[in-house]
């Protein structure tokens, strides 16, 4: 049995709170750490992805130069045999290196040889040396050109075509520029091109520029200026037939002129469109991968060098890295400028193409190389761009910052979802819970006072009619008349007993739904005759006038009658207890809009509003002390409105304080 009583309250109430706080705690903390460990866990998965992905890109990296390093090994093998040119031809023009330096077995460089390094100097005369003197100190055309021809009739090849050379020259200083291209033609187009000596060579190639500076312009020998290029342009970064090629220093001189030709003469252009980038690539490696010779003239240099990897190389202003490759028959240095390097790292482009990751590679001076510009915060992944390129580095990293939150996001609105779901379930059962047992305590402290009114109210009459009794036994009375005003008291008592009783036992009934009306077909005027007959003999008493109107012809209505009766009866003996010593009490019966109404008014103490609106509640007295002294528990109005309510019928109440109530009741009529 729950006690009552504000003690036990506070500890119901807060064993509740604790019940409703407690797990609300509890889930927002777990719904907290939830929530963390989600992140945590999208942020592993993330990394885990995006590692995965950037191990595939740098196996493809290290896949791809390993089989770069193989083709060099082919190319080493192939240029032992061939002529050095074809190597460094073959690894520019495919846009693969931007230089080369080939060394044989015995570590010697074979390529780029300079006209220093190669042992076939351009043999010269004394006469030569002579005419050359008169031709450019003293200015002797005629003689220098005359002494050209006799070296020419008489030396070996090289004085016979530097001579041819020289007589050319001295011609076109005379003037005659006929004969001084055909001196010239027989040097620059002579089958001596295709024997074995590079000195010869480097002869020919000057010819066939001063036949190009002879015939440049002059409509005439078009067709000669353009046999003369396709001539010069074939003999660079190239070999004859007899394996013979330039020196780098010469081939690279002629390659700059042909170069420079094609640019000037618009007709040669529109023929060999696609010749000058392409020779101006050949020409800018054969450059570098003379500069970089410069500092590894022997294979001895590269002792200390890993093979295959990548390593920056001092080379003027430019910064530039150079791989280095072994194989059976020679060595390979092969070098990429750093931008080459950032373009053949060109697979992480594609690889985070459109995802929330934005790569950076970062060269082994932690120079940026290629991808993002300007970071923000830590990469979240850093990895090493390959073992070919020691001290390169790949960072991810993500765009923009809450990518986590971004991927956690879905599963996090679920949780929170849930979460608050929960919370609000918890306290509305909470609220419920707090509400019934409110209701609950509210309905034992009821029924506690209900038993001690029920006590006070039935000892009251009990002992009166056990004093009137006793006397009567005692035979104490003056005479019959006493007697007999005894015995009515008695039966007073006794009546107001069954009433109390009667009531309830009616609540008592309502309260557990066992009230059974039996609904006939009654006469209002019966009903209310019978209310007036049960409190006539209380109203007779002192100053109460009592008054009944009843209206002819009323209709009937479908009521209980002893219910009915009950209903009158409670609200005259309340108009009776509620009003002073001059009572003026009237019941007023009449039909009104298809329903029957009952009226009660009294002159009595009256009631404010707010009263009056909880009048009819089980157990509400306006004022205790005052209904104390008119007897009574509480019930009457509420019982009256519940007979009523099941009749389908109203009771309201019209009062003003000290100014009198009347009660009505209205029944429906029944046609
Ligand atoms: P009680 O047994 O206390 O009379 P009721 O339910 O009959 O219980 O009435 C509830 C309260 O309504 C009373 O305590 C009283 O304060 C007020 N009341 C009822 N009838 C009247 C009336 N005619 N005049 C003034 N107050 C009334």
């Amino acid at each position: 049995m729950i006690h009552t009583g504000y003690g036990q309250m506070r500890w119901v109430i807060l064993l509740l709170a604790i019940a409703v706080i407690v797990p609300t705690v509890c889930l927002l903390w777990f719904l907290t750490q939830a929530v963390k460990n989600e992140r945590l866990a999208v942020r592993q998965k993330l990394i885990t992805f995006y590692q995965g992905q950037l191990a595939k890109t740098i196996e493809k990296t290290d896949e791809e130069w390993s089989w770069n390093c193989q083709l060099l090994d082919m190319e080493a093998v192939v240029q032992a045999g061939t002529h050095r040119y074809q190597t460094f031809v073959s690894t520019v023009d495919g846009n693969r290196y931007d230089g080369l330096i080939i060394y044989d077995a015995a570590g010697e460089r074979l390529y780029p040889l300079l006209s220093a390094d190669v042992n076939s100097p351009v043999e010269s005369s004394e006469v030569v040396s002579e005419a050359w003197q008169l031709e450019f100190i003293e200015r002797k055309y005629l003689q220098a050109a005359e002494l050209y021809e006799q070296e020419a009739k008489s030396g070996g090849d090289h004085v016979r075509l530097r001579a041819l050379i020289g007589k050319s020259r001295s011609l076109a200083k005379l003037g005659e520029l006929d004969e001084a291209i055909d001196q010239c033609r027989q040097v620059a187009f002579s089958p001596l091109e295709e024997t074995g000596d590079a000195a010869l060579l480097v002869l020919i190639g000057n010819a066939r520029l001063l036949m190009m500076k002879f015939t440049e312009g002059n409509p005439k020998y078009s067709t000669l200026f353009e046999e003369t290029f396709s001539k010069l342009i074939s003999m660079v970064y190239t070999a004859n037939r007899a394996g013979a090629v330039l020196p780098a220093d010469h081939n690279l001189f002629f390659a700059q002129k042909a170069v420079e030709i094609l640019r000037e003469n618009s007709f040669l252009q529109d023929k060999m469109r696609s010749a000058a980038p392409r020779i101006e690539k050949l020409i800018a490696a054969e450059e570098r991968s003379i500069r970089i010779a410069e500092h590894f003239p022997t294979a001895a240099a590269f002792d200390n060098w890993e093979a295959d990897r990548f390593r920056r190389l001092q080379a003027g202003g430019e910064v530039i890295y150079g791989l280095y490759h072994k194989s059976r028959d020679g060595s390979l240095l092969v070098s990429l400028c750093a931008e080459s390097i950032a373009s053949a790292l060109s697979h992480y482009e594609n690889t985070f193409k459109g995802s929330d990751v934005i790569y950076r590679v970062v060269d082994d001076s932690g120079g940026l190389r290629t991808g993002l510009e300007a970071p923000q915060g830590e990469p979240f992944i850093t990895a090493s761009a390959g073992e070919h390129f020691p001290g390169w580095k790949i960072e991810l990293y993500f765009r923009g910052g809450d990518v986590f939150r971004k991927a956690a996001s879905k599963q996090i609105a679920v949780y929170t979802w849930t979460g608050v779901l929960v919370i609000v379930l918890i306290l509305a059962s909470g609220g419920f819970a707090g509400k019934a047992i409110g209701r609950q305590m509210k309905l034992n402290r009821l029924k506690n006072d209900f038993i001690a009114t029920v006590s006070h109210e039935l000892k009251t009459p009990l002992a009166s009619m056990r004093v009137l009794v006793d006397t009567l036994l005692e035979g104490s009375y003056k005479d019959q008349q006493q007697a007999s005003e005894y015995l009515q008291l008695t039966s007073k008592e006794n009546e107001r007993l069954s009433r109390l009783i009667d009531n309830f036992l009616t609540f008592s009934r309502m309260e557990r739904n066992k009230q059974v009306f039996r609904m006939a077909r009654s006469s209002p005027a019966v009903i209310a005759r019978a209310a007036t007959e049960a409190v006539k003999t209380k109203f007779s008493e002192g100053r109460c006038r009592f008054e009944i109107t009843i209206c002819v012809d009323l209709p009937d209505v479908l009521a209980d009658r002893d219910a009915m009766v009950t209903v009158l009866v409670n609200l005259l003996d309340n108009a009776y207890k509620y009003s002073y010593d001059d009572k003026q009490i009237e019941l007023r019966v009449f039909s009104e809009d298809g329903q029957v109404c009952f009226c009660v008014s009294d002159n009595g103490t009256g009631m404010s509003r707010r009263s009056a609106r909880k009048i009819f509640k089980r157990f509400y007295q306006v004022d205790r002390s005052l209904s104390r002294r008119g007897r009574g528990c509480g019930l009457g109005l509420s019982i009256a409105k519940f007979i009523v309510d099941a009749h389908k019928g109203s009771i309201s109440v019209d009062s003003k304080p000290g100014e009198g109530s009347t009660f009505t009741v209205k029944l429906p009529a029944v046609d």
